[in-house]
């Protein structure tokens, strides 16, 4: 019988209540999919980021299998293409459907390549809206349009009205959009205490089947497999969510900007790679929160916090990325061009912060949100490495990382490649911010109180010294001209020794 449909499924679409399907007929249609070695190398992906992907491709097929769809399914090692388009091209010519349909890709090179494969065939893809997101690229662009500058803080509130999620008629409950005061803390000196541990999903045997493959196929890529628990199904994700709203969304909010050493989680969520793989969708994860709060279980100012995040940035970043891309990865508004230290894929450095953020990227993939802005990604900023090389990084060692949510994180919040358009001024600070959030320090060999110096920390002197690179236009920036003022109080001497010490810190780790 003829192929009606085939519906091509990405491994960051594993939703079969996406609207592609919405026509789906088991008897007439097919699903299409692809392990390629090309998704795994195009950036250096980290292992627990492979093996996540597969092993959530692996389980969704044999779910619509066992439901009696047709899934063509190409397995690592049983083909010989490397790319997407090329085995989707092999299977076209074999499989010869009447019409190809896919969800909306979240990245644009993906997008491109599939739209040109298809065509090259003969046929033409029709690309669906993908409906797990609250907002559309379209209805983004209408809003950008109206706008001046694109801040989070109007969107999102925009986005509360809209979906009325926190509100009371036109108004947001508990009288105030953010509750940023109760926010913001560190732990303190005595620690965060005993923490709730997240809920551990050990690799059952099909994961443990692709950790094999990706031992066996990529053995040379960055990262470990040991410590492999994230969920992979849709079961899974749900169990993840409740844990999270059950035992830390009450503690989100006061410590999300929180670090502390030996402790990757705190009270983060770790709900970001299940939603981009679609394993979960935001208003589920939304509505729990909400109800979280309705029911007394969690208070307002963590669960706005968190809210914002899902219903504010993520959505954001998404219609930032659509509106700019192809040009937004050519951004380089501070004509940055350092490499990025060899550092970055071992952890092997003496400063204390960096170390620990790396080597738990290394070991599990993941590293909460500060971690990523103010010590991996200020670190790269300040030192002035070429933003495309620290997307390229960013892109790789993190379970979650997709493009669409990782470019403009990375390239507008962290790097300030795109001059402004994300983000109204550069997240820089000195060794005092990383002092102040955390126990890091007391652990490391630098001082964060010192500009120049051997034991001056390179957070610290990297901050004068980027101060005094870029002085000009952040004199003019309402937002920083506060930090240039402090920098005019430094004298003539002070301002060349952390120059000097700040070119000795370059030559030392390039
Ligand atoms: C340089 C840099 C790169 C990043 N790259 C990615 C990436 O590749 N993929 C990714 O999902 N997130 C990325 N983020 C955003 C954020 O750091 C992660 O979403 C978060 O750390 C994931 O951990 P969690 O699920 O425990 O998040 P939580 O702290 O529990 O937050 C809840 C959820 O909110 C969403 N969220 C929070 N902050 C952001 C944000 N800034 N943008 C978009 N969504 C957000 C995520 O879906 C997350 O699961 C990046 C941030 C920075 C600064
Ligand atoms: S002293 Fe500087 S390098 Fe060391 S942990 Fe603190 S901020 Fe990081």
């Amino acid at each position: 019988m003829a192929l009606r449909q085939l519906i091509l499924c990405l491994g960051d679409q594993l939703n079969r209540d996406a609207a592609v399907f919405d026509d789906f007929d088991k008897s007439t249609d097919a699903i299409w999919m692809a392990e390629v070695p090309e998704e795994a190398t195009h950036v250096w992906s980290h292992k627990a980021r492979i093996t996540l992907f597969l092993s959530a491709m692996r389980h969704f097929a044999d779910g619509q299998r066992g439901s009696g769809v047709t899934v063509h399914y190409r397995r690592l090692g049983e083909h010989e293409h490397t790319s997407l388009a090329s085995a989707l091209a092999a299977d076209l010519k074999r499989l010869r459907p009447e019409r190809v349909l896919v969800t909306h890709p979240g990245d644009y090179r993906v997008y491109r390549r599939l739209k040109a494969t298809v065509r090259a065939a003969g046929l033409r893809l029709t690309v669906v809206r993908d409906r797990h997101f609250f907002d559309s690229p379209e209805r983004f662009r209408v809003w950008a349009r109206s706008r001046k500058q694109l801040r989070l803080e109007n969107y999102y509130r925009a986005m509360r009205r809209h979906h009325g999620i926190l509100m009371t008629g036109d108004e947001p409950v508990g009288g105030s959009w953010n509750f940023d005061a109760d926010n913001r803390k560190s732990f303190g000196a005595d620690g965060p205490g005993l923490l709730p541990q997240p809920l551990r999903f050990p690799p059952d045997t099909l994961t443990r089947e692709v950790i094999a493959d990706v031992e066996r196929y990529f053995p040379q890529h960055p990262g470990r497999l040991d410590a492999f628990d994230w969920p992979v199904t849709p079961e899974q994700a749900r169990d993840a969510l409740e844990d999270f709203v059950s035992h830390r969304l009450p503690a989100f909010g006061p410590y999300q900007d929180a670090l502390w050493r030996d402790e990757p989680w705190l009270y983060h969520s770790r709900l970001s790679a299940a939603m981009n793989l679609k394993l979960l969708a935001p208003r589920v994860v939304v509505d729990a929160a909400e109800w979280a709060w309705r029911e007394g279980r969690a208070p307002l100012a963590s669960v706005e916090g968190f809210i914002r995040q899902i219903l504010g940035w993520r959505e954001f970043v998404r219609g930032i990325y659509w509106l700019r891309m192809p040009e937004y990865l050519d951004g380089n508004a501070l004509d940055a061009h350092a490499d990025l230290p060899a550092f970055y894929w071992t952890g092997d450095t003496d400063m204390a912060c960096l170390r620990q953020t790396l080597r738990q990227t290394l070991d599990y993939g993941y590293a909460h949100h500060i971690q990523r802005l103010m010590i991996t990604g200020l670190y790269a900023l300040l030192l002035g490495v070429e933003p495309r090389q620290v997307h390229q990084w960013y892109l790789a060692v993190y379970v979650d990382a997709v493009e669409w949510v990782e470019a403009p994180n990375t390239l507008g919040m962290s790097q300030f490649a795109d001059g402004g358009v994300f983000a109204s001024k550069p997240y820089c600070a000195s060794g005092r911010y990383v002092q102040r959030m955390s126990n890091y320090c007391s652990d490391c060999r630098y001082d964060p109180g010192k500009r120049s110096g051997d034991d001056a920390c390179p957070f610290t002197t990297l901050y004068w010294d980027f101060l005094q690179r870029h002085e000009g236009w952040l004199r003019d920036n309402p937002r920083t001209r506060m930090q240039v003022r402090n920098l005019e109080r430094l004298d003539a001497g002070t301002r060349e020794a952390v120059r000097v010490s700040a070119t000795r810190h370059r030559r030392m780790v390039s």
